[in-house]
């Protein structure tokens, strides 16, 4: 057999034992999951910003990058509702390359999973507790979401795992709001075929269990642009894009249809600097259909303190590893904007 059991990884009831959620901060988090769910049910108009480094390589650059995002969430509290990005696992195109915090607790050693696992625990704990903010992280890996089941506010389902099913089911026993992102392709039937599989209830097996889940109704759609058969970016956050798959959406009557747009990855083509820009169209857009208003109640951005990006490990402080992210100053101005133009 080529597999090497390498290292035994705690059960989840172990590391939550070891690293349990503090009540206050327990608390905390049913308000903004009240709050967060709440946009996606229509009782509030607050517009959502997902936001932060494609990556979080580094527990101490993403403390304080989010406790910035905490300052300014209390700046822009009347239009606009934070959710951090966290993201400690990172899909790869062609597999190769850092995989996230999980993988690697440190950029610069070996992968380490048994020890990924509690430093992506360690860091979700301690950016809530310095920050009052709870986190958006990808299900990359269905099987450890128990790791983090009760301190994520919001889960992104990739591109490249969203046709996927054990994704699909999984998210149909979770009580927070999933986005389905379209597929690298840009093929908006399976986003919604997506959608409307983690709305269903499902039995299935989970992690050495035959597992029953109600269904989730605050699965919905996030945009993230399409790369077609000559490696063009092929954006889906226009207005034309928008109008045309609200209405798919509508068609299919699913429960609170929402778009989030994401204004990085293929609908930027990852010229970072673009996405003040391709934000601020999302909400003209907004501005001139009632339907559109209603459907895109949301932006998924990233941004980091450094512009850019650098080859991991990375040597410069707060830069992203993975796809080049907005900088502090820029991103911090764009939230003003955006509650501005609210
Ligand atoms: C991401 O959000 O960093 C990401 C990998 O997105 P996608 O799955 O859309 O490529
Ligand atoms: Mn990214």
């Amino acid at each position: 057999m080529a597999f090497q059991y390498v290292r035994k990884i705690d059960d989840p009831e172990e590391i939550r034992q070891a690293m349990p959620l503090p009540r206050d901060l327990a608390r905390l988090k049913e308000e903004r999951d009240r709050d967060i769910q709440a946009v996606f049910t229509r009782k509030s108009d607050l517009f959502l910003l997902i936001i932060g480094p494609c990556s979080a390589h580094d527990e101490k650059a993403v403390c304080d990058y989010i406790t910035r995002l905490a300052r300014v969430q209390e700046a822009v509290r009347d239009k606009i509702l934070i959710i951090p990005r966290i993201y400690t696992n990172k899909p790869r195109t062609d597999g190769m390359g850092y995989k996230g915090l999980v993988h690697q607790p440190d950029p610069q050693q070996a992968p380490n999973i048994a020890e990924g696992i509690r430093a992506i625990r360690r860091l979700h704990l301690r950016a809530l507790a310095e920050s009052g903010l709870t986190a958006a992280d990808e299900m990359l890996y269905p099987q450890n979401y128990p790791y983090l089941e009760d301190l994520l506010s919001y889960v992104a389902v990739g591109a490249r795992s969203v046709e996927n099913q054990a994704h699909r089911l999984t998210c149909s026993g979770l009580d927070v709001p999933v986005g389905m992102k379209n597929p690298t392709s840009g093929d908006l039937e399976v986003t919604l075929n997506s959608i409307q599989a983690a709305q269903a209830a499902h039995v299935f097996s989970y992690n050495g269990w035959e597992v029953k889940t109600s269904g989730n109704p605050l699965a919905h759609a996030v945009l993230r642009g399409a790369v077609d058969h000559y490696k063009t970016a092929v954006p889906n956050y226009h207005y034309e894009d928008l109008n045309a798959f609200a209405r798919a959406y509508q068609k299919r009557g699913l429960a609170n249809p929402t778009i989030i747009v994401d204004t990085n990855h293929a609908n930027s083509n990852k010229k970072f600097a673009e996405q003040p820009r391709i934000a601020k169209e999302v909400l003209h857009s907004r501005k001139h259909s009632h339907l559109i208003k209603d459907m895109v109640r949301g932006l998924m951005i990233e941004s980091f303190i450094e512009e850019g990006a650098q080859p991991p490990p990375g040597t410069v402080y707060g830069k992203s590893i993975t796809d080049p992210c907005l900088g502090w100053k820029d991103s911090e101005k764009l939230i003003k904007d955006l509650a501005a133009m609210l």
